[in-house]
């Protein structure tokens, strides 16, 4: 597979086209922004591990029959994935009440919710993701009724899965961020989950201490984000307890010198 011209770069994510028109790849950037790119910084080895998880999860999520854009990773930054038309809104669901919820609403934060919320967000840097309704969705054919059942459907499946798949691994799965695509399977339209799923796209306390294990340890300046990825990396089988992810900014190898006898 050739890697072709740059499509599109985004806030963590470049896309690069390929040889073939059906096919993407998604690179993972180091670049972490917050409060719609007003607070921004490099933190090395984020994106190595988002694409990582993001893999992990997205793979476990097709063996149980959740159809997403996922090929293949191909390397340390880079997922090869299928070129899909990407539905304007960003789907968040919320198990326990937090970040936004509890400020526009003046819900206590860490209240958990008697049933998963979802709630819809315009996909729109400029405008600053505003939230939306059902009925906006339909009134400006963002996406139809059928779209948005199936939608839903499949974003209830996906958080009791990875709230067992959390849970198992003492991390509470508090909210995150899923974006769909339309594409063509065998000449049918399908909707299929795209973009990533990671600490950057969902909210992560550890079960025990409510840690925060994602991307509010940048958002709220509390430090300690590539620990935090790498812990939950480590938690979820993808890295060994010794690895580090530093271990993959290595540009130059160092001789290795062997023990005299
Ligand atoms: P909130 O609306 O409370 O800020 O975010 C709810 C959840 O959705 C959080 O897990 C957050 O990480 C995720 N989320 C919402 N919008 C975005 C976004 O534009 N980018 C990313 N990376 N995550 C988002």
């Amino acid at each position: 597979m050739k890697k072709g011209k740059k499509l599109y770069e985004g806030k963590a994510k470049i896309i690069y086209s390929t040889s073939d028109k059906n096919l993407i790849i998604q690179y993972f950037k180091d670049d972490a922004t917050a409060f719609n790119n007003e607070k921004r910084t490099i933190i090395e080895g984020k994106g190595v591990l988002n694409n990582r998880i993001s893999e992990h999860i997205l793979t476990n999520l097709s063996q149980i029959g959740i159809e997403n854009h996922l090929v293949k990773r191909l390397n340390m930054r880079e997922q090869l994935i299928k070129f899909v038309e990407i539905i304007p809104i960003e789907f968040v669901i919320r198990n326990v009440a937090t970040g936004s919820l509890t400020k526009r609403l003046g819900i206590e934060d860490g209240t958990v919710l008697k049933e998963p919320l979802i709630e819809y967000c315009l996909k729109d840097d400029k405008l600053g993701d505003p939230l939306i309704s059902e009925d906006h969705i339909y009134a400006f054919e963002w996406a139809n009724k059928k779209e948005i059942e199936k939608i839903k459907k499949t974003i209830f499946r996906i958080n009791d899965f990875m709230i067992g798949m959390f849970r198992g691994v003492g991390i509470k799965l508090i909210d995150f961020k899923l974006e769909f695509g339309r594409t063509k399977i065998d000449g049918r339209k399908e909707i299929i989950l795209a973009d990533e799923i990671s600490p950057d796209t969902c909210r992560l306390w550890d079960s025990a201490t409510d840690k925060k294990l994602d991307k509010d340890r940048f958002r709220k300046d509390l430090g300690d984000l590539l620990p935090a990825y790498t812990e939950v990396a480590k938690r979820l089988g993808i890295l060994h307890e010794q690895s580090n992810v530093s271990a993959v900014n290595v540009t130059k190898l160092s001789s290795i010198k062997k023990k005299r006898k």
